[in-house]
């Protein structure tokens, strides 16, 4: 496999964005992508049906499993898991592409993917997003309302699992407020 380019010659590194499932990684990410354009989100592949509202090439490309099985086997994905049944992965080409012109580039993963960039991208910054309280991601994880509740338990505890992974991270942001959020993420960026 190609030697992976984890910092482009502006020596912007890879940002990193992970925690639970329900601590609002994806509001964050929406928000970022109205209020901040020149930050490149990197979207993933996804073997996940989309959700009511998701559009394929916004949120994720949405694939078989047949098409994610052979873009691991080809080395495409620069990491990927499985996360409450489906399998999630970044594509690498154009995390390189961006990385390589100096673009301050992003990426949402679960915790897995996060260690796995950790491994292969040592330099990358790795930003914990956490919820105020466990409580409070737990009814996030609940309230969403569009999965079937066999889902949500198989969240629920993932969620408790990932809390506990906070330490592994360069630094912690709390998710109090989505704008306030954003902002500290692009100042880190920076
Ligand atoms: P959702 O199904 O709610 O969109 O995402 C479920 C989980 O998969 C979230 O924690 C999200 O951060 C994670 N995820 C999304 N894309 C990727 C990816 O490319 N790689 C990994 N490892 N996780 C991802």
């Amino acid at each position: 496999e190609a030697a992976v380019v984890s910092s482009g010659p502006t020596g912007k590194r890879l940002t990193v964005l992970s925690g639970p499932s329900g601590v609002g990684k994806s509001t964050v990410v929406a928000e970022l992508r109205r209020s901040h354009p020149e930050v490149w989100l990197s979207v993933s592949v996804t073997t996940r049906a989309p959700r009511p509202g998701e559009t394929h090439g916004v949120e994720y490309f949405f694939v078989s499993g047949e098409e994610f099985d052979r873009m691991v086997s080809c080395g495409e994905l620069l990491e990927w898991a499985e996360f409450a049944g489906n399998r999630y992965g970044t594509p690498r080409a154009p995390v390189e592409r961006r990385l390589a012109k100096g673009v301050p580039t992003l990426l949402e993963i679960d915790l897995q993917g996060a260690r796995q960039v950790r491994e292969s991208m040592p330099e990358a910054l790795l930003v914990f997003l956490a919820p105020p309280s466990w409580e409070e991601l737990e009814n996030r994880l609940r309230g969403r309302g569009t999965e079937p509740d066999d889902v949500i338990a198989r969240r629920l505890a993932t969620g408790r699992v990932e809390l506990a992974a906070e330490s592994e991270f360069d630094l912690s942001l709390v998710n109090t407020e989505v704008k306030d959020v954003c902002g500290r993420l692009i100042a880190l960026m920076r």
